[in-house]
């Protein structure tokens, strides 16, 4: 099954923890129908709040550059973006100011573009984070007899080495 990985930041990382945050907005969305599982990866911050506490009930703080949970994204729609008003709903779901959204939906020219809501459902904080080399590419010709469960194209046999950009294609675990 194919299933997304998303790079958040870890003050968003933070919100989405706590609930408050059930909307991330994108330029782009995966082509894939919703329901699917979306795996959060960190990215690197100098977090100064405690994210977790291991086995022997020592207290770590995260530094990101990890994948801390999953949620099923189970719907995908337009942030409603009228000019210089932004959906009061949008707003609120996204933790994110009305100024923030519609500097965001900006191309390099600063002409609008599209930006889409992906709603975080079915919330899940791993115990213990899972490291990015756990995940493999979704890539196409991962089923092909030929390359066995790997493809041709990617070195270190389609595991991830680098986080997305934004988010990519991985392999559900
Ligand atoms: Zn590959």
């Amino acid at each position: 099954m194919k299933a997304v990985l998303i790079s958040i930041q870890p003050k968003w990382c933070e919100l989405i923890a706590s609930g408050k945050k059930t909307v991330e907005v994108r330029k782009s969305n995966p082509t894939l129908e919703t329901p699917f599982k979306c795996y959060i990866y960190e990215t690197k911050g100098k977090s100064e709040t405690p994210t977790f506490v291991d086995e022997e009930g020592h207290i770590i703080y995260d530094c990101g550059g990890v994948v801390i949970g999953e949620f099923v994204c189970d719907w995908i729609d337009y942030v409603r973006n009228y000019g210089d008003v932004v959906d009061a709903y949008d707003v609120n779901a996204s933790c994110l100011s009305a100024a923030e959204i519609i500097n965001y939906a900006k191309d390099k020219n600063g002409k609008f573009v599209y930006t889409y809501g992906w709603h975080i459902s079915e919330l899940e904080i791993y115990d213990k984070p899972k490291e990015l080399s756990e995940f493999k590419k979704g890539c196409n010709d991962m089923d092909d007899p030929m390359y066995g469960s790997y493809c041709e194209y990617c070195e270190n046999k389609c595991y991830l080495k680098r986080p997305p950009q934004s988010w990519c294609y991985v392999e559900e675990i």
